[in-house]
Protein backbone atom coordinates (compact mmCIF):
# COMPACT_ATOMS: atom_id res chain seq x y z
CA UNK A 1 0.00 0.00 0.00
CA UNK A 2 1.32 3.20 -1.03
CA UNK A 3 1.94 6.31 0.08
CA UNK A 4 1.06 8.79 2.36
CA UNK A 5 -2.00 10.38 3.99
CA UNK A 6 -2.82 14.08 5.98
CA UNK A 7 -3.61 13.30 9.74
CA UNK A 8 -5.45 16.51 10.84
CA UNK A 9 -4.09 16.79 14.37
CA UNK A 10 -1.72 18.48 15.96
CA UNK A 11 -1.80 17.01 19.21
CA UNK A 12 2.01 15.09 19.08
CA UNK A 13 0.31 11.81 21.18
CA UNK A 14 -1.85 11.12 18.39
CA UNK A 15 0.35 11.55 15.68
CA UNK A 16 2.87 8.94 17.62
CA UNK A 17 -0.03 6.93 17.92
CA UNK A 18 -1.22 6.59 14.43
CA UNK A 19 1.85 6.68 12.90
CA UNK A 20 2.67 3.20 14.90
CA UNK A 21 -0.75 1.99 13.95
CA UNK A 22 -0.03 2.32 10.41
CA UNK A 23 3.45 1.69 10.19
CA UNK A 24 2.99 -2.45 9.48
CA UNK A 25 1.21 -1.30 6.47
CA UNK A 26 3.44 0.68 5.43
CA UNK A 27 1.81 4.59 5.11
CA UNK A 28 3.21 7.25 5.75
CA UNK A 29 1.46 9.56 8.39
CA UNK A 30 2.19 13.37 7.95
CA UNK A 31 0.84 15.77 10.80
CA UNK A 32 0.11 18.94 10.05
CA UNK A 33 2.17 22.11 10.90
CA UNK A 34 1.32 25.28 12.06
CA UNK A 35 0.16 27.14 8.50
CA UNK A 36 -2.41 24.66 8.88
CA UNK A 37 -6.09 26.24 9.92
CA UNK A 38 -7.29 25.72 13.35
CA UNK A 39 -11.08 24.07 13.19
CA UNK A 40 -13.73 24.86 16.08
CA UNK A 41 -14.40 21.59 17.11
CA UNK A 42 -18.39 22.53 17.86
CA UNK A 43 -20.03 19.13 17.51
CA UNK A 44 -21.90 17.21 20.03
CA UNK A 45 -20.42 14.29 18.90
CA UNK A 46 -17.06 12.83 18.29
CA UNK A 47 -18.28 11.84 14.88
CA UNK A 48 -19.56 15.17 13.94
CA UNK A 49 -16.17 16.62 15.27
CA UNK A 50 -14.04 14.39 13.02
CA UNK A 51 -15.61 15.27 10.01
CA UNK A 52 -15.66 18.60 10.22
CA UNK A 53 -12.36 18.64 10.44
CA UNK A 54 -11.42 15.94 7.95
CA UNK A 55 -13.76 18.08 5.87
CA UNK A 56 -11.80 21.27 6.73
CA UNK A 57 -8.28 19.75 6.50
CA UNK A 58 -8.92 17.65 3.43
CA UNK A 59 -10.57 20.99 1.24
CA UNK A 60 -7.45 23.08 3.03
CA UNK A 61 -4.88 20.10 1.56
CA UNK A 62 -6.29 18.40 -1.16
CA UNK A 63 -5.11 14.96 0.14
CA UNK A 64 -6.28 12.35 1.44
CA UNK A 65 -7.16 13.30 5.41
CA UNK A 66 -7.65 11.13 8.39
CA UNK A 67 -9.01 13.11 11.66
CA UNK A 68 -9.65 11.90 15.13
CA UNK A 69 -11.78 13.19 17.99
CA UNK A 70 -11.89 11.84 21.10
CA UNK A 71 -12.30 11.97 25.10
CA UNK A 72 -13.14 10.50 28.23
CA UNK A 73 -16.43 9.53 29.78
CA UNK A 74 -16.96 9.21 32.92
CA UNK A 75 -20.07 7.64 34.29
CA UNK A 76 -20.53 9.55 37.83
CA UNK A 77 -19.60 13.03 35.86
CA UNK A 78 -22.50 12.06 33.10
CA UNK A 79 -19.90 11.03 30.99
CA UNK A 80 -18.02 13.94 30.84
CA UNK A 81 -16.03 15.40 29.74
CA UNK A 82 -16.67 13.77 26.27
CA UNK A 83 -15.95 16.15 23.41
CA UNK A 84 -14.48 18.45 26.10
CA UNK A 85 -11.85 16.54 27.04
CA UNK A 86 -9.30 18.44 25.82
CA UNK A 87 -10.70 21.54 27.08
CA UNK A 88 -11.84 20.45 30.33
CA UNK A 89 -10.00 22.90 32.49
CA UNK A 90 -9.96 25.76 30.43
CA UNK A 91 -7.13 25.86 28.66
CA UNK A 92 -6.92 23.63 25.40
CA UNK A 93 -4.45 20.48 25.77
CA UNK A 94 -3.32 21.34 29.69
CA UNK A 95 -2.71 17.40 30.46
CA UNK A 96 -2.12 17.88 34.13
CA UNK A 97 -5.16 20.57 34.94
CA UNK A 98 -7.70 18.59 33.30
CA UNK A 99 -6.67 15.47 35.65
CA UNK A 100 -6.99 17.67 38.64
CA UNK A 101 -10.23 18.43 37.41
CA UNK A 102 -11.45 14.83 37.04
CA UNK A 103 -10.40 14.06 40.83
CA UNK A 104 -11.59 17.21 41.64
CA UNK A 105 -14.99 16.48 40.08
CA UNK A 106 -15.33 13.21 41.91
CA UNK A 107 -14.68 14.24 45.24
CA UNK A 108 -18.01 14.78 46.60
CA UNK A 109 -18.80 11.03 45.23
CA UNK A 110 -18.37 7.77 47.36
CA UNK A 111 -15.82 5.75 45.35
CA UNK A 112 -17.81 2.54 44.20
CA UNK A 113 -15.68 -0.97 45.18
CA UNK A 114 -15.22 -1.11 41.72
CA UNK A 115 -13.92 1.89 41.15
CA UNK A 116 -15.35 4.95 38.92
CA UNK A 117 -16.15 3.66 35.70
CA UNK A 118 -14.89 5.32 32.65
CA UNK A 119 -14.32 5.06 28.35
CA UNK A 120 -12.05 6.32 26.12
CA UNK A 121 -13.84 7.04 23.05
CA UNK A 122 -12.48 7.25 19.28
CA UNK A 123 -14.14 8.29 16.23
CA UNK A 124 -11.90 8.59 12.70
CA UNK A 125 -13.34 10.18 10.01
CA UNK A 126 -11.65 10.14 6.45
CA UNK A 127 -11.93 12.41 3.43
CA UNK A 128 -10.50 11.55 -0.20
CA UNK A 129 -11.04 14.58 -1.82
CA UNK A 130 -10.49 13.34 -5.29
CA UNK A 131 -13.46 11.67 -5.11
CA UNK A 132 -15.66 13.38 -2.63
CA UNK A 133 -15.91 9.88 -0.57
CA UNK A 134 -16.05 10.13 3.34
CA UNK A 135 -15.74 7.35 5.68
CA UNK A 136 -16.16 7.05 9.91
CA UNK A 137 -15.25 4.68 12.36
CA UNK A 138 -15.09 4.30 15.86
CA UNK A 139 -13.45 2.73 18.75
CA UNK A 140 -13.99 2.46 22.76
CA UNK A 141 -12.03 1.39 25.29
CA UNK A 142 -13.07 0.57 29.11
CA UNK A 143 -12.04 1.48 32.41
CA UNK A 144 -11.89 3.00 35.33
CA UNK A 145 -10.34 5.90 37.17
CA UNK A 146 -7.16 5.35 39.40
CA UNK A 147 -6.72 6.92 42.73
CA UNK A 148 -3.63 8.67 41.82
CA UNK A 149 -2.07 9.17 38.40
CA UNK A 150 0.75 6.33 37.19
CA UNK A 151 2.89 5.80 34.61
CA UNK A 152 4.34 8.06 31.98
CA UNK A 153 4.05 6.84 28.62
CA UNK A 154 1.03 7.98 26.36
CA UNK A 155 -0.59 11.40 26.90
CA UNK A 156 -3.83 13.06 28.02
CA UNK A 157 -5.64 11.57 30.47
CA UNK A 158 -3.49 8.20 30.13
CA UNK A 159 -1.89 7.98 33.73
CA UNK A 160 -5.72 8.14 35.16
CA UNK A 161 -6.74 5.30 33.37
CA UNK A 162 -6.83 2.02 34.43
CA UNK A 163 -7.73 -0.46 31.45
CA UNK A 164 -10.33 -3.37 32.26
CA UNK A 165 -11.43 -4.66 28.47
CA UNK A 166 -12.78 -7.92 29.28
CA UNK A 167 -10.72 -9.36 26.47
CA UNK A 168 -7.35 -8.23 28.45
CA UNK A 169 -4.90 -8.92 31.57
CA UNK A 170 -3.13 -5.77 31.85
CA UNK A 171 -2.82 -6.56 35.62
CA UNK A 172 -4.46 -3.07 36.68
CA UNK A 173 -2.07 -0.76 34.62
CA UNK A 174 -3.01 2.83 33.54
CA UNK A 175 -2.79 3.70 30.08
CA UNK A 176 0.36 5.61 30.55
CA UNK A 177 1.96 2.29 32.08
CA UNK A 178 1.24 0.42 29.32
CA UNK A 179 3.71 0.08 26.18
CA UNK A 180 2.97 1.91 22.15
CA UNK A 181 2.20 -2.04 21.39
CA UNK A 182 -0.23 -3.27 24.39
CA UNK A 183 -1.42 0.44 24.38
CA UNK A 184 -2.44 0.00 20.46
CA UNK A 185 -3.93 -3.49 20.97
CA UNK A 186 -6.47 -2.45 23.10
CA UNK A 187 -7.33 1.32 22.55
CA UNK A 188 -10.10 3.44 21.61
CA UNK A 189 -7.81 4.74 18.84
CA UNK A 190 -5.99 1.67 17.95
CA UNK A 191 -10.40 -0.22 17.45
CA UNK A 192 -11.05 3.05 15.44
CA UNK A 193 -7.89 2.76 13.01
CA UNK A 194 -8.03 -0.92 12.40
CA UNK A 195 -11.87 -0.89 11.28
CA UNK A 196 -10.25 1.79 8.83
CA UNK A 197 -7.80 -0.23 7.07
CA UNK A 198 -9.78 -1.90 4.72
CA UNK A 199 -11.34 0.97 3.07
CA UNK A 200 -7.97 2.72 3.65
CA UNK A 201 -6.12 0.29 1.55
CA UNK A 202 -8.83 -0.01 -0.82
CA UNK A 203 -8.68 4.16 -1.60
CA UNK A 204 -4.91 3.94 -1.71
CA UNK A 205 -5.32 1.14 -4.38
CA UNK A 206 -7.69 3.21 -6.59
CA UNK A 207 -10.39 0.40 -6.06
CA UNK A 208 -14.05 1.59 -5.88
P1 LIG B 1 -9.58 16.36 20.67
O1 LIG B 1 -9.96 15.07 20.00
O2 LIG B 1 -8.55 17.13 19.92
O3 LIG B 1 -10.79 17.16 21.04
O4 LIG B 1 -8.84 16.01 22.04
C1 LIG B 1 -9.11 14.87 22.71
C2 LIG B 1 -8.63 14.95 24.16
O5 LIG B 1 -9.12 13.76 24.80
C3 LIG B 1 -7.12 14.93 24.29
O6 LIG B 1 -6.56 16.20 24.40
C4 LIG B 1 -6.94 14.12 25.57
O7 LIG B 1 -7.07 14.96 26.68
C5 LIG B 1 -8.11 13.16 25.56
N1 LIG B 1 -7.73 11.88 24.90
C6 LIG B 1 -8.10 11.41 23.69
N2 LIG B 1 -7.52 10.23 23.43
C7 LIG B 1 -6.74 9.97 24.49
C8 LIG B 1 -5.86 8.89 24.79
O8 LIG B 1 -5.63 7.95 24.02
N3 LIG B 1 -5.26 8.96 25.99
C9 LIG B 1 -5.46 9.98 26.87
N4 LIG B 1 -6.23 11.02 26.63
C10 LIG B 1 -6.89 11.02 25.44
Amino acid sequence: MARAIIFATKNGGKLRELRHLCEAFGVEVLGLGDDAPDVVEDGATFEENALKKARAIATWSNKLTIADDSGLEVDALGKRPGVHSARFAGEHGNDAANINRIFAELQPFTRPSRGFTARFRCALAMIDPATGREHVTSGSCEGEIALEPRGSNGFGYDPIFVVKEATTALEDRTMAELSADEKAAVSHRGQAMRAMIPTLASWLRGAT
